[in-house]
């Protein structure tokens, strides 16, 4: 938790997740392997198309879809995705973990974000961002999701809220200080608890 105060001190909060209902499990989808100015503009044409709601999901034909979420990158295979999620929450509109895991292209991410920003599950996400911070501070160093994620779910209160606002504030200190390379540790919030720091900054 002391992590969590210094960023949301230092961040203020996310706001998070963009956009509400089944347009946050669409976004979820998207989402992987690109970044999300790359989505919103895949979210913007499926309103556009009036397309962003599950008869319309489902009855499009696939190219038609693959061709509206075209900027989100790998759009073939996820517009797939999109139709097998559809497909899932329309025979299954509150699915558990395990369903949505059997979604074929869905990982523990994916359905973590939907669970939590969704249905309001509390269930923490973990992400590479996650892994960076974390393995920086010298919290953990491995690279296993489920482990990872219940460190954190024993540590910090099971509190919805506070699980969606921890990950949007790791996801904004990855992108504006704690970068893959050249990260601006003279600037960062947790500089006097980072392992990484402390060594660089000792030689
Ligand atoms: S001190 Fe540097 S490496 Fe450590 S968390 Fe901050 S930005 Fe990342």
């Amino acid at each position: 938790m002391a992590i969590y105060d210094k960023l949301y001190q230092f961040y203020g909060p996310q706001n998070w997740w963009p956009g509400e209902g089944l347009e946050i499990a669409v976004g979820a989808v998207l989402t992987q392997q690109t970044n999300w100015s790359n989505v919103e503009k895949a979210l913007t044409k499926l309103k556009e198309a009036d397309c962003l709601d599950l008869d319309c999901l489902q009855s499009i034909p696939i190219s038609r879809l693959e061709s509206l979420v075209r900027s989100s990158g790998y759009y073939k295979v996820k517009a797939q995705r999109l139709k097998n999620l559809i497909n899932l929450l329309i025979s299954e509109p509150n699915p558990n973990r395990e369903m949505l895991l059997n979604v074929k292209g869905l990982g523990n991410e994916t359905a973590d974000s939907i669970l939590l920003y969704l249905f309001e599950e509390p269930y923490f996400v973990i992400d590479a961002y996650t892994f960076r911070i974390l393995d920086r501070i010298g919290l953990y160093s491995g690279d296993n999701y489920m482990e990872l994620q219940r460190i954190f779910m024993e540590n910090i209160p099971n509190d919805i809220q506070l699980y969606k606002e921890y990950h949007a504030l790791l996801v904004k200190h990855a992108k504006s200080c704690c970068m893959k390379r050249e990260p601006k540790c003279l600037a960062c919030p947790l500089r006097n608890q980072c392992q990484y720091y402390l060594e660089k900054s000792t030689g």
